[in-house]
């Protein structure tokens, strides 16, 4: 695994350290902050072939989304065996996969992202972390904080499906329902986490969420024989999937895993009633508001 060499603002481009835990962008010049990339230095991997790095080493067998272990911070993992979900044939139409991402633990993508979150949060030492949740990040996050023995305090809409609650409290998460939906519940979180001492694990207000969803991009282009797809189209909320996978081709090719200029087409696939990419799309934003 690299040592992280810094994290990169998407905005301003400044570059903090990741020596402590960092959320947005401190050196904007403008509001709303730039998230913060992961950067690494990937220079002894230069050449490689991925068939050389990925997946086991001598020292230690790494399985499921840590095969990429070679462009993933170097910390001792928090694994519940997330990653490398199976990519299923299309019967109905010729040449469409399916990702099933339904077989991670708690039965989500969310998984990917929550997992090197908390990994990452075990290794600064936080000890208690807060988040929004529509549903599937609850019993992500609930989960990984019940196994690495750090405690989650989860904010759901009242009408969030039964099954997510239960799963949430299950695992010992302090789930507390909310009158309102889930942006009631960011502000709440927001409101109360300096005087609580959370850490905000929302996605895009720390870096490794999108770190552990770009393990996405990889494994679909591992599985294709390291050959992009034609086009992704992904169902997404905030968009943190398409950012991961896009951050994954930028890597791949740096590395010269995949041939470069033919990236994916990326569609962004949402319901009516939470379409933040879609509507920032038509309208020609620079940036969606959730
Ligand atoms: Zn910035």
């Amino acid at each position: 695994m690299p040592a992280i060499a810094y994290l990169e603002c998407s905005r301003c481009h400044a570059r903090l350290s990741a020596d402590t835990p960092q959320t947005l962008c401190t050196q904007c010049p403008d509001q709303p902050a730039g998230a913060l990339y992961v950067r690494y230095d990937l220079t002894h991997l230069h050449g490689s072939s991925p068939s050389d790095v990925v997946g086991q080493t001598a020292s230690q067998p790494w399985s499921g989304m840590w095969r990429y272990h070679a462009v993933l911070p170097s910390v001792e993992p928090v694994t519940l065996g997330e990653g490398w979900t199976p990519m299923l044939r299309s019967k109905r139409h010729r040449g469409v996969y399916l990702k099933e991402e339904g077989a991670n633990p708690t039965g989500s993508f969310k998984a990917r992202g929550l997992s090197m979150a908390v990994t990452m949060a075990r290794h600064y030492g936080l000890r208690k972390l807060a988040v929004p949740s529509a549903g599937n990040a609850a019993g992500a996050l609930a989960a990984y904080a019940a196994a690495s023995d750090i405690e989650a305090h989860i904010f759901m809409p009242r009408d969030v499906p039964l099954a997510n609650y239960v799963e949430a409290t299950a695992y010992g998460a302090k789930v507390t329902l909310v009158d309102g939906v889930i942006s009631d519940c960011a502000r709440i979180v927001g409101e109360r986490k300096q005087h609580e001492g959370w850490f905000d694990i929302s996605t895009l207000k720390e870096p490794f969420r999108v770190e552990g969803k770009k393990t996405m991009g990889y494994e679909l282009v591992e599985q294709l024989g390291w050959e992009y797809p034609d086009a992704v189209f992904y169902p997404t909320g905030g968009g943190v999937g398409l950012i991961g996978m896009w951050k994954a081709f930028e890597e791949m090719e740096q590395l010269g895993w995949v041939k470069p200029g033919k990236r994916p087409r990326m569609f962004a696939i949402q319901s009516s009633g939470c379409a933040p990419v879609v509507r920032a799309f038509d309208d020609g934003a620079s940036a969606s508001q959730m």
